[in-house]
């Protein structure tokens, strides 16, 4: 089982400082199911590439195993893959050899460890029960390019078609150790095979490993099933500990619905972004932030719309708006023109590309400022449609709602809530950025001094 990581940052040795394993070196390390070499097959100043070779030892597994295995015939024990495979042996031998660098330690050179650099990971014989779809499942959401080989199961028997491994070649840049915690998280939920005891612990490992991505990523149910061998009172507790901290609300809360309700503000952002698309001529449109789908609810009744998706964060808006939108039972027509997923504006999503426009309406006050920068690059450099609209509440008109204490947002789960300079400096910023024109348009009342209560950005991809 081979695993090598290669840089082009320069210089790139630093990937020794990264893993704390100097390049002149060859390391050893004994693990309770055999051995991990790391060396270097190349360092130089422009292009470091580090390996990790494991040899797994079968005689030592089993005598080290607490935990029988359901063999399938008596030497399978023996006789598996497991001497070569890439399954959850790596994750381990990550933890306990390249620890520092997968938990974002660096002594020597701390300045490192946050410093997003080109890496190319290359793994041999990855078992991939799911085949080449799940591996894309997996790892494209994260923004890898990825080149997965497979071989004939035995060139001897074509009739049995291809082996589940795969040669993989994954390319991103990114920080050294987001780029581990994936492999430990995702190599085991690929192979999909119980090589070891799920006790409480691996709860753990998951949700300390997924920390930064896997609330976010649109499998992670899947992967959190396949992670923890589908223990069905883990995978609802780490799923529960995971959507806590993330779901907000799917519908405006009781606050924001009455302050906005005598003004019937939120119908009017609905209206004000239909006419928008009609008159850019949109045909296919994408709801970012759906929620229950109300405005997918009015798209529909417009035959000039030929392709109306959706998606959203949250499972539970997810399943509401299937109900309301009638998509369950409803005929083929129907659900090729209309449908929902469950998804995050913080990863890339192929299904968020080839869409006229996009529309997000209330949905950037719900992620934190700090996230915005990702959101930019999914909604404008990766899906890149033809329009985008924003909406997002005035933060200048608040002062004209009774009842909304000075100061406070009108939803609790906004993160932030933009003056119209705001708006317009960050939409005028993106439209720079992506080479889009942006134009803006209040909706609702205007008052002088204060403006109106909601704001609206429409970008236009310039030809
Ligand atoms: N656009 C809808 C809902 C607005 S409420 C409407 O007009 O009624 C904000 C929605 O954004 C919620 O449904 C929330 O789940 C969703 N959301 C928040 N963060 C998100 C993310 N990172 N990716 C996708 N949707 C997100």
């Amino acid at each position: 089982m081979l695993l090598t990581i290669r840089t082009t940052h320069v210089p790139a040795t630093d990937l020794g400082f990264l893993l704390g394993k100097h390049p002149d070196r060859f390391q050893t390390k004994s693990l309770a199911f055999g051995k991990a070499h790391v060396f270097y097959p190349e360092a130089n100043e422009k292009a470091c590439t580090a390996a990790m070779l494991l040899e797994i030892n079968n005689i030592k597994l089993q005598k080290n195993k607490r935990q029988q295995f359901s063999a399938s015939f008596k030497l399978a024990d023996y006789v598996n893959d497991r001497a070569y495979a890439a399954s959850s042996f790596l994750s381990n031998a990550l933890a306990k050899v390249l620890g520092s660098a997968l938990n974002g330690n660096c002594k020597e050179r701390p300045d490192l460890v946050n410093q997003s650099i080109p890496l190319e990971v290359k793994l041999t014989a990855v078992p991939a029960r799911g085949g080449l779809e799940l591996i894309h499942r997996l790892f494209e959401p994260l923004g890898y390019e990825i080149e997965a080989q497979t071989t004939v199961l035995d060139s001897a028997f074509p009739a049995w078609g291809d082996s589940p491994y795969y040669n993989l070649c994954l390319r991103k840049t990114a920080t050294l150790q987001s780029v581990l915690t994936h492999l430990y998280v995702l190599i085991p939920a690929l192979d999909n095979k119980k090589h070891y005891y799920v006790s409480q612990a691996e709860i753990e490992k998951l949700l300390a490993k997924g920390e930064a991505w896997l609330k976010d990523h649109p499998e992670k149910n899947l992967i959190t099933k396949r992670y923890l061998r589908y223990r069905n009172n883990y995978v609802r507790r780490a799923l529960n500990q995971l959507l806590e901290e993330e779901e907000p609300s799917p519908k405006a809360s009781a606050s924001e619905d009455q302050l906005e309700q005598p003004l019937k503000l939120h119908d009017l952002r609905h209206e004000t972004v239909i006419t928008t698309l009609k008159e850019l001529g949109v045909q296919s449109v994408i709801d970012l932030g759906c929620g229950s789908g109300k405005l997918l609810r009015h798209l529909i009744k417009e035959g000039q719309f030929t392709k109306i998706h959706g998606m959203d964060v949250s499972h539970q808006a997810i399943e509401v708006a299937l109900d309301r939108l009638y998509l369950r039972d409803a005929g083929p027509l129907k659900k090729e023109r209309i449908k929902l997923f469950h998804g995050s504006l913080t990863y890339c999503d192929q299904r968020t590309k080839g869409f006229d426009a996009a529309v997000l309406v209330e949905v950037i006050e719900h992620l934190d400022e700090s996230r915005l920068d990702t959101l930019q690059q999914i909604v404008f450099g990766y899906a890149e449609p033809d329009h985008v609209i924003i909406t997002t509440p005035n933060r200048e008109y608040n002062v004209l709602f009774e009842g909304l204490p000075f100061g406070k947002f009108r939803h609790s789960d906004h993160r932030f809530e933009w003056t119209r300079t705001e708006m317009e400096n960050w939409a005028t910023a993106v439209a720079k950025q992506y080479d889009y024109h942006v134009k803006f348009e209040p909706i609702g009342p205007i008052d002088e001094q204060h403006g109106a209560p909601s704001q609206m950005a429409v970008f236009k991809k310039k030809k």
